[in-house]
Parts: structure tokens; sequence; C-alpha cells
């Protein structure tokens, strides 16, 4: 099953709308990078291979031996996508941080919801529409 907005598998879809705040510095195909570079955790780098969405740098290292990355174009135009209808509706958590993308979260059971991206939790009521 594919994501109907973007062209990534549903599951890829879903992992990169959680992890967008993660992922919205992501260099655009063509460039090489390292996670020193671009600030994104090693750990989010390890998923994105995992999944096919960023691709290794056959031999290629930098002075303190990480490996350069390229980003896979599909990845690329998922966060760009993603950015523009989380601009354009209405953000999924109403979170007090107006700088937050409100646009994945965790859920701890209980109707409680806690934003994937600045912590604050919500009441699962006071949320659905
Ligand atoms: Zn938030």
């Amino acid at each position: 099953m594919s994501d109907p907005i973007t062209k990534l598998e549903t599951s890829s879809a879903n992992w990169v709308r959680n992890h967008m705040y993660e992922l919205s510095g992501i260099p655009e195909p063509g460039r090489e990078w390292t996670s020193s570079e671009t600030g994104i955790d090693d750990r989010i780098v390890t998923s994105l291979l995992k999944r096919g969405l960023v691709e290794r740098v056959a031999g290629k290292r930098d002075d303190s031996d990480r490996r350069y990355y390229r980003t896979q174009p599909k990845l690329y135009d998922a966060v760009q996508t993603f950015r523009e209808t989380s601009t354009r509706t209405d953000r999924l958590l109403p979170c007090d941080d107006r700088e937050c993308p409100g646009s994945g979260f965790r859920n701890l059971g209980d109707g409680r919801l806690e934003c994937s991206h600045c912590g604050q939790v919500h009441d699962k009521g006071a949320i659905d529409r």
C-alpha cells in the first residue's frame, strides 16, 4: 500500500510524517552529506537507510570517519509535501509552542497523546474532531 499524497509506502510515509521535525533539514537529492553536517541524528539516519530513503556513498568518509549519504528523491519530495500540507491544514495537535508542527504523536494510553515534536501531552477528547 502506498500513501495517497507521497510516493512512499504507507509505513514509511507515516514514519516520515512522525519525524518531520528531525527531517526538516534533509539535504536535496544529489548532495553528499554526513549526520554531523546536517544535525540529523545517527539513529534517524539508520532508520532512513533501512527504509531505503537514503543511500550510503561507497567508500567516502569525513575526517571523523563519518559516512556520507545521499537523499533519495522520493524522501525529499515527501518532506516537502508534508511541510506544505502541514502549513495549509490545521495541525493534528494544538500544541502551545506555535512553532511546533504538531504533526505526530505517541499514544500514552488512557486517552493521552504525547506530541512527538515538543513533548506536550494532550487529552485525546480535547483534540478529536
Ligand atoms: Zn508539539
